[in-house]
């Protein structure tokens, strides 16, 4: 692994200066169920607080990610193409070869106390989930979010993870400080289709859940409809019934995504589509011809319906009692058009 090369940048691609020496890495596997098969990597970070570059095209500037890797395993994830940057493998390599960042709490309350810092938003879960499964056993997102509490700087997170209600107190006190923004992302709610393409995601209806429980507490929650995977899960039929679910939930928002395909993760998800859906292959090589992204007017005809149905159903900030400062969740605005800082349509 070039545990060596991996730089402040690194998980926006560039190799510029050492992050991590090589040797802080511990290398752990654990005997649960849970973590059976998955390599946990341990490592001290130098840096947690990532700037992401202009180029990408986001809705936030500062990020922070605990992790590399997530055993989410979601097919189509963005991120795996960043676990080339450590000679990791980015099929099954990415599920399971989990990077720890365990210093993350202590260096984020330390930058976070920086002069230099201007207390701008930082989003999470962004490039992996920040809740997937070792969250359980590392627990380094109380960490992070009390620093960002007792700081009371602006954050958003972005999840599948229903790991997420542990700190749901925590994030609370961070809202009475702060804008704070929470999103879950459902692309869709067919469960023979989430069972082998988000192989390591709770369920759905569990994601749900999640918001259905924030709203609950007076926090607005924001669901990202991403991935909307052509002839998969874009029936008007699937379509409505995955908006009809997140508005009983209860959800503040809904942001439409289309599935996209860049390098990393477009040869791990036609490998999937070849064993899975062997007919649509053809299908996939004409709607993706032009490169990563499924044409403009594929994209607009899905943003229109997932509108003209979250309106029917009336999505939107309508519970009263809201806390002032919880406001709807930054979400991506559209995929970067390059550059490798990506949303790995979490
Ligand atoms: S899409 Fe999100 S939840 Fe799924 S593997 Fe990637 S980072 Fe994890």
């Amino acid at each position: 692994m070039r545990w060596e090369n991996l730089t402040a940048d690194s998980e926006h691609g560039r190799a510029d200066a050492a992050l991590f020496g090589a040797d802080a890495v511990t290398t752990r596997t654990f005997d649960t169920p849970e973590f059976r098969g998955i390599t946990f990597h341990e490592i001290r970070a130098r840096s947690i607080i990532n700037r992401v570059p202009a180029v990408s095209r986001m809705s936030f500037q500062w990020t922070v990610n605990p992790y590399r890797g997530c055993s989410h395993a979601c097919v189509y994830c963005f991120a795996r193409k960043t676990h080339s940057y450590l000679d990791l493998d980015t099929g099954l390599g990415f599920d399971s070869q989990i990077v720890v960042k365990t210093n993350a709490p202590e260096l984020l309350r330390r930058q976070l106390g920086s002069r230099r810092w201007q207390g701008e938003h930082i989003a999470m879960g962004t490039n992996v989930d920040c809740y997937q499964r070792a969250e359980g056993r590392y627990r380094l997102m109380p960490g992070i979010i009390s620093a960002l509490r007792d700081h009371a700087n602006p954050f958003s997170i972005l999840t599948k993870g229903t790991l997420i209600l542990r700190d749901l107190d925590l994030i609370r006190q961070a809202a009475d400080v702060t804008d704070v923004g929470i999103s879950v992302s459902v692309g869709f709610t067919d469960t023979e289709l989430w069972r082998t393409v988000e192989p390591g995601t709770p369920a759905p209806e569990r994601r749900l859940e999640v918001v259905r429980t924030f709203g609950e507490h007076g926090i607005g929650c924001g669901v990202l409809m991403a991935p909307v995977i052509p002839f998969l899960s874009d029936r008007p039929d699937q379509l409505r019934a995955t908006v009809r679910a997140i508005a009983a939930a209860g959800a503040t928002s809904v942001t439409p995504l289309v599935l996209h395909l860049r390098p990393g993760a477009r040869e791990w998800f036609m490998s999937w589509l070849e064993q899975h859906h062997p007919y649509l292959v053809p299908r996939y090589r004409r709607l993706y011809a032009e490169g990563s992204y499924a044409p403009k007017w594929y994209q607009r005809r899905i943003t229109r319906q997932v509108h003209e149905l979250a309106e029917e159903y009336g999505i939107g900030p309508t519970r009263t009692g809201m806390p002032r400062r919880i406001r709807p969740p930054q979400e991506p605005v559209e995929p970067p058009a390059s550059g490798p800082t990506q949303l790995s349509l979490l």
